[in-house]
């Protein structure tokens, strides 16, 4: 299989069965966004644990494929994991897509790192960058807002 048509499974594949939808259990952080070009939505809840660990991780959303593959990527990857790395595979990830380049990550699984790189095609698309960058934007504002 080319590489080109197992990104597009990928992708297919979170847009339609998503990961982690809905509430999460005791979120404490939550954050949303809205994209008019394509009239995408995505609400994002997360439980950020005394010891910095993303205890509980999920959304709420609709919109194209793209959006909801990417927020089903992200919380399939980021849940569970600490603070400072989710941050740097956020980082590198927004990068990724506007450098053109691919994700390299020591610390993510080989399947991960390919999960995450079936986001790359949109790099040809400049009005998909968005569905695919507003979830992890999300994600980050959600971990600066507290909500009690
Ligand atoms: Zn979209």
């Amino acid at each position: 299989m080319e590489l080109k048509e197992l990104y597009q499974e990928i992708i297919l594949d979170h847009a339609k069965n998503p990961r982690n939808k809905g509430k999460c259990n005791d979120y404490n952080h939550e954050a949303k966004a809205h994209n008019p070009l394509c009239g995408d939505k995505v609400h994002i809840y997360l439980n950020l644990g005394e010891d910095k660990n993303i205890k509980g991780l999920s959304f709420e959303g609709e919109g194209c494929a793209i959006s909801l593959a990417s927020a089903s990527i992200l919380t399939d990857i980021l849940k569970g994991k600490d603070l400072n790395f989710t941050k740097k595979v956020t980082n590198d990830f927004l990068n990724m897509l506007k450098t053109k380049s691919k994700i390299t990550l020591n610390s993510l699984s080989e399947d991960q790192v390919t999960t995450i790189n079936s986001l790359s095609g949109v790099q040809e698309f400049p009005m998909r960058i968005k569905c695919a960058t507003m979830v992890w934007h999300t994600f980050l504002s959600a971990l600066e807002k507290k909500n009690n």
